[in-house]
């Protein structure tokens, strides 16, 4: 933070109620205890204190229940707490939520993150997929010079039985070269300021890359992309500029055109999802919310990790 915004962010201190204060300043001192999770996760229900069931407004507290403030709503007669509808909403030991959210932040394994956290490795694993699923990139937009490829991911039924075919073990190899059904395109754009966007793919189709592209991309974006034929249809459909790299003809670079920024965020997905030993497809998109969370931004902290698990923040976009 530089001076400045230091000095804005000070003066915003006598704004601060003090149960707020209280929070800040363990927080400041490195203790985020339960209540700092408690204090945090209870910024989700502003001062309108909307009711989650009929949306009304002005809902009252009535008491606490598991370290979060209960509201009972007048119009409805419901009751909810702050995680009400979330992917967290019932979820316990609330006070080990900080230590999980730092596991996610490092990329533990489920294994690592159990023994970390004092739980079980089917709670560890039940947690990391609840704690992804609120995860959002929040409204993106892909400006200026805009780099789009595909990359592959081997198709994983890890976890299931009655496969048709025998098991590969950790992660292993297709049986087939290049693409086939054994591998799922994961879509991948950024921009140069970092921004980025990553998505699975039914197919490598024009259709499908519009689908992803249309709602990020500015409209005076540049696209730039190799030689794939489904980008020119795709990118005269939105209406965006678009350049192809002749890259089977050796074309890595034109001028200030290139794809290198997504082939590395490629390098670093393919690496992190390596970690993991093969991931199960159906549980790709979870990993791809946890590469954008905790992998791009470079271990954010574990209060940024809660905050885009309880859905009070989007995460951080990466440079
Ligand atoms: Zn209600």
């Amino acid at each position: 933070m530089d001076h400045h915004d230091y000095l804005a962010w000070l003066s915003e201190i006598d704004d601060l109620s003090s149960y707020q204060r209280i929070a800040t300043v363990r927080l400041l001192a490195g203790q985020p205890s339960l209540e700092a999770v408690i204090g945090l996760l209870e910024e989700r229900i502003g001062t309108a204190r909307n009711c989650p069931h009929c949306a009304a407004g002005g809902a009252v507290i009535r008491g606490r229940s598991n370290g979060l403030k209960r509201y009972f709503c007048k119009i409805c007669s419901k009751t909810f707490n702050a995680l009400t509808g979330t992917p967290l909403a019932r979820l316990r030991h609330k006070d080990c939520w900080t230590e999980f959210a730092g596991s996610l932040s490092d990329g533990d394994t489920v294994k690592t993150s159990a023994a970390r956290c004092g739980v079980a490795s089917s709670t560890a694993f039940r947690w990391r997929h609840r704690f992804l699923r609120a995860v959002t990139a929040g409204a993106i937009k892909l400006r200026g010079i805009v780099e789009a490829d595909e990359t592959f991911v081997l198709s994983s039924r890890k976890g299931e039985r009655n496969l048709d075919r025998k098991a590969r073990r950790r992660g292993g190899k297709a049986s087939k070269r290049g693409v086939s059904h054994e591998q799922v395109p994961v879509l991948v754009a950024a921009d140069r300021s970092g921004a980025t966007v990553s998505a699975i793919l039914p197919a490598v189709s024009a259709a499908h890359l519009q689908a992803v592209l249309q709602p990020v991309l500015d409209q005076d974006a540049l696209l730039v992309t190799d030689g794939c034929t489904s980008y020119p249809p795709c990118a005269a459909a939105m209406g965006i500029s678009h350049e192809a790299l002749n890259q089977t003809a050796g074309e890595r670079v034109r001028g200030e055109l290139h794809i290198q920024t997504v082939n590395s965020r490629h390098e670093r997905l393919k690496s992190f999802l390596r970690r993991h030993r093969g991931v199960a497809t159906k549980y790709l998109d979870s990993y791809l919310r946890w590469f954008h969370l905790a992998v791009l931004p470079r271990q954010p902290t574990p209060r940024a990790v809660l905050a885009a698990a309880a859905g009070i923040l989007p995460v951080r976009p990466c440079a």
